[in-house]
């Protein structure tokens, strides 16, 4: 599990906090709840709950660390997955316009989770416009990506190059 403070992998040890520098991480059952398919459709809509909530006090800090930091680790695996997807199926040279949105689509998101994670440290509420400008944006381009896919998905249906 990586840590949004340090930014290292831990391994699960157990006690909940980053063996480098004690920072909590994300509890293994939201890190299962994370995982599950109901919640990609929303994500976005969640984060911003969360972040509205913290905002307004409606959200205890260390619950909103909680799951900031569980998405992120989620996003990271579900990006590796992709990335080992893409590169065992040669797809960079088929669709690289799809690839190319999707790569900036996931970026934006993680680099979005970390700018609102930095709230934790400094209560800076600009940390989460920002971040939420960039995952809104990141949003848009995975999307994009997505639209491409089945847009080739149906050419390729249609002529049979499949
Ligand atoms: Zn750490």
């Amino acid at each position: 599990m990586l840590c949004m403070r340090c930014g290292r992998d831990n391994i699960d040890n157990g006690s909940g906090h980053c063996m480098y520098c004690q920072a909590k991480l994300p509890s293994m059952s939201l890190y299962q709840v994370m995982n599950s398919p109901a919640m990609e459709t929303s994500r976005l809509d969640e984060v911003k709950r969360y972040c509205d909530g913290v905002l307004d006090g409606s959200v205890p800090i260390e619950n909103f660390a909680d799951f900031i930091s569980a998405t992120y680790n989620h996003l990271v695996s579900l990006s590796s997955g992709i990335y080992e997807i893409v590169e065992a199926e040669n797809y960079i040279q088929d669709s690289p316009e799809e690839i190319e949105s999707g790569y900036e689509g996931m970026n934006l998101w993680e680099t979005g989770l970390m700018e609102i994670y930095a709230y934790i440290e400094d209560s800076d509420e600009a940390h989460i416009k920002n971040g939420l400008d960039m995952i809104t944006r990141g949003n848009e381009l995975v999307n994009v990506a997505m639209q491409i896919n089945r847009e080739q998905r149906n050419i390729e249906g249609v002529s049979g190059t499949l």
